[in-house]
């Protein structure tokens, strides 16, 4: 008897500890499952019930916003009815059922991504993370995920104060974002499904809404180690959960040294970067070195797929040439302020027979020597320089190299690394780390 009774007991206190943690959690592709544990049985009428009492939302069965007797009906007709098949082939946590494969994403039911490819768009993002939030509770649908269009992810943290005289914040406004915002999402990149192309990429800077990690750090250092003090400030100041989702950037003075005007230090590729210019953050230039230090994290370098700097045929933020002064729209291979990558268009330029007549298009002449005219003839020059142009086999300091040479553009935008985290820092081999222009060249 005594036995008994303590297995009764037993019965009720699960019972009432799975009632307990109920609330809400209906499972999404089986709506009876009320406790969401893929069973459906005495503790998710149990859970309804209990739901119904509370006038919980999830119990309002027929979403009329009242709680009444078709609540109940609906309810015993759906568990009645069981679940759908939830096998998950692709184990992205989206049965296959839901996996519509077509495109189109009606809502959880009707995802329209592929049952047997677990990231639909390829963005390294599994779709599941992206319809439902992670295991871990961030909420990416929340913020803007989506499994048919490749989404970006970057937290911005940021110095503000005094740094030996001059006041200022870091803080990357939205006027700052904007452009870069506006450079992914028209960007020449697939998508699936004959989707439009490009790039969603969304910046955590605390405007508020979904995005409130975005912080002020204390203290305004002149400078912090890339990346040892680094990473000490993103343990304390980036949410465990948003590893592997999110790239994370701190915006300061300086880093390593506090008489060190680079503009910027990444990881190649990898999560991680810093912003840091000193006292030259106009609007323009810190938005294109933004672009500049995240186009690192997904695996571009200062020439494309080569650390060959200066190119004036390779039209990206990447570029030393472009970083600043933003890429060429005119076809003179001069910026033109606005941030971008390559598109990889440029007609290849040799340096040892450079003809202005071609320019960097084929058609729109350059007057490379700057002598008034536009020459007939080929000559050999040093045309990747930071001012005018140089001579071949001559060691000029604002050229990047005393060789003449070919230089040929990259198509950036077709080349991003999407599992760039499957090498960061978190998650071995390490990446390498690359160190940025200076803006105090602005100045010569
Ligand atoms: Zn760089």
């Amino acid at each position: 008897m005594r036995r008994v009774r303590a297995y009764r007991k037993r019965v009720v206190i699960a019972a009432l500890l799975f009632m307990g943690a109920s609330h809400a959690l209906a499972s999404p592709f089986c709506p009876p499952d009320f406790n969401n544990d893929d069973r459906l049985n005495f503790f998710d009428i149990s859970a309804f019930i209990d739901a119904y009492l509370d006038e919980d939302p999830a119990a309002d069965f027929n979403s009329d916003g009242d709680f009444d007797f078709f609540d109940i009906s609906n309810y015993i007709q759906s568990y009645l009815d069981g679940c759908p098949d939830l096998t998950d082939s692709d184990n992205d946590r989206i049965p296959d059922f839901a996996e519509t494969n077509d495109g189109r994403f009606i809502d959880l039911m009707h995802a329209g991504t592929d049952p047997l490819n677990p990231d639909t768009d390829n963005d390294g993002i599994p779709d599941g993370d992206e319809l439902l939030g992670t295991i871990d509770n961030l909420d990416l649908p929340a913020m803007g995920a989506n499994p048919l269009r490749r989404t970006i992810f970057v937290e911005c943290d940021w110095f503000a104060g005094n740094f030996d005289g001059f006041e200022t914040s870091y803080r990357p406004t939205d006027e700052v974002i904007a452009p870069i915002v506006d450079a992914f999402k028209h960007a020449p990149v697939p998508n699936p499904y004959d989707a439009p192309p490009g790039i969603d990429v969304f910046f955590d800077h605390g405007q508020g809404g979904a995005f409130t990690n975005g912080n002020q750090l204390p203290g305004a250092p002149l400078f912090i180690f890339f990346d040892f003090e680094f990473n000490i400030l993103k343990d304390e100041h980036f949410e465990d959960n948003r590893n592997g989702y999110f790239h994370y950037a701190i915006f300061g003075f300086a880093y390593n040294d506090p008489e060190n005007r680079s503009s910027g230090v990444a990881e190649l590729p990898g999560d991680d970067f810093m912003v840091t210019l000193a006292d030259y953050g106009t609007p323009q230039i810190m938005t294109n070195t933004i672009m500049h230090e995240l186009g690192h994290n997904l695996n571009l370098e200062h020439g494309g797929d080569e650390s060959l700097n200066w190119k004036p045929n390779y039209n990206s933020v990447m570029n030393y040439r472009y970083q600043f002064d933003g890429v060429d729209i005119t076809l003179d291979a001069i910026g033109d302020g606005l941030p971008d990558y390559s598109l990889g268009v440029s007609i290849p330029l040799d340096e040892t027979r450079v003809i202005e007549s071609l320019g960097i298009d084929g058609n729109t002449p350059i007057d490379w020597d700057d002598d008034g005219e536009i020459r007939t003839d080929a000559y050999a020059a040093n045309l990747n320089c930071r001012i005018g142009i140089g001579p071949c086999g001559d060691n000029s300091s604002v050229c990047w190299d005393d060789i003449c040479e070919p230089l040929r553009d990259h198509d950036d935008w077709n080349a991003i690394l999407w599992s760039r985290f499957e090498t960061n820092v978190d998650r071995l081999p390490e990446p390498r780390l690359i160190e940025c222009a200076s803006p105090a060249w602005l100045d010569d």
